[in-house]
């Protein structure tokens, strides 16, 4: 017998079941993260002896799978982040997919999960969104956040690559981050908490990578702080918080401000948020493409940055700001560092944010709404 031919992910080959039963979405300002979902989803399964099979779009149901099946086991998952928006002519949009699909590829293949044509998939999730697009509410800081996944399903019991996995992805409308203004957070960063190290797995988005964060961060709330700031080493080098990617602006001992954010060194997840930022910045330092709001003068670097950095700048009045970045929030304000039992506080600016953060929130805003005419990263469903 001849091998069947194992097949690629094929966008164009979707079949689609509309729901009988549509509900309604629930009102834009009772929206609350992750908890409601819209009335399709996409499914496509994949054997390693046939490939990937056809996709399909089909009312948003519970899955069926075996209990032997090796993501309950071993934890074959990963997933990505990203958001549709609507414009101003009510038009979907989409963030640099291409982005998230490529992040996602990358963690399949730490996985020994398939790899799939990042196009292919962007394809079907425009299809996906723009079937649910009366879930996509188009009220200021409003969005549907979609998650892409992909589980090993084998049902047997052993740690091997799997022969059957399954990619889905379900969509969330969401309401604005900030309600009201900024809300900045407090960080503990406890020294014996460690997200990843070098060799590790940090730099993928696997769901193994945050069950082991939940209990840290019940902690950092016990002693009356918001989050984590993940630090690796005996140097207390910075890395993350909580789910975000970390800035740090500071004036440099010439008088230039520098915004500052450690680089990808295996421990940092490549977020499409964090690179957004470096790349603005970077157009605005040369001039290219100027952003009202930053300062003139701004050096954009990726270096390693360690506590005791931090805290001398704090001790020199050189800390301008600290946040995170994300695609939940895009920035998110850090007003205090807990560190060995000392609490650095940090400026936040007028209205909780500072110059960067607020400059950084609204042009990534408006490009995301289709405000900024045919930018690249702004893809329409
Ligand atoms: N770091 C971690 C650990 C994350 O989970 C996320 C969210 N995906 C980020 C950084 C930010 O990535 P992005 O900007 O792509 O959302």
């Amino acid at each position: 017998l001849a091998p069947s031919p194992v097949l690629g992910l094929d966008s164009s080959k979707v079949q689609i079941e509309q729901t009988s039963n549509p509900r309604t979405r629930p009102p834009s300002e009772s929206l609350i993260f992750g908890q409601s979902f819209s009335d399709h989803m996409l499914v496509v399964p994949w054997s390693s002896q046939t490939g990937w099979d056809t996709p399909k779009i089909q009312p948003y149901a519970p899955l069926t799978l075996d209990p032997s099946s090796v993501i309950f086991h071993y934890a074959p998952s990963l997933f990505e982040g990203m958001k549709a928006y609507k414009d101003k002519d009510g038009k979907c949009r989409l963030f640099r997919p291409d982005m998230n699909m490529r992040r996602m590829n990358t963690s399949a293949d730490r996985l020994a999960l398939p790899t799939f044509d990042g196009g292919e998939l962007t394809q079907l999730i425009r299809k996906l969104v723009s079937i649910d697009s009366t879930w996509v509410p188009n009220e200021p800081g409003h969005s549907m956040y979609i998650r892409p996944t992909l589980i090993g399903t084998q049902a047997a019991l052993g740690v091997n690559q799997t022969s059957d996995a399954l990619l889905f992805v379900i969509t969330s409308p969401v309401g604005p981050y900030y309600k009201t203004g900024f809300k900045p957070v407090s960080l503990s960063a406890d020294p014996s908490q460690v997200r990843a190290w070098p060799g590790g797995v940090g730099q993928y988005k696997l769901g193994a990578n945050y069950a082991p964060g939940i209990k840290p961060q019940m902690q950092a709330a016990t002693k009356g702080y918001h989050q984590n700031l993940w630090l690796f080493g005996d140097e207390a080098w910075l890395t993350e918080v909580g789910t975000m990617n970390l800035f740090v602006v500071v004036k440099g001992q010439d008088g230039v401000t520098e915004l500052v954010t450690p680089p990808l060194n295996g421990m940092i997840l490549p977020g499409v948020t964090r690179d957004s930022i470096l790349s603005l910045a970077r157009g605005h330092a040369s001039g290219s493409a100027p952003i009202a709001g930053l300062p003139k003068q701004l050096r954009v670097v990726e270096r390693e940055m360690n506590m005791a950095e931090v805290m001398a700048h704090s001790d020199r009045g050189s800390l301008l700001e600290m946040f995170g970045a994300g695609t939940a929030a895009v920035v998110s304000p850090v007003e205090r560092v807990g560190y060995k039992g000392r609490d650095i506080m940090i400026p936040t600016g007028e209205g909780g944010a500072g110059n960067v953060a607020k400059a950084m929130l609204g042009e990534i805003d408006a490009i995301q709404r289709g405000e900024r005419a045919s930018h690249p990263w702004s893809v329409l469903v």
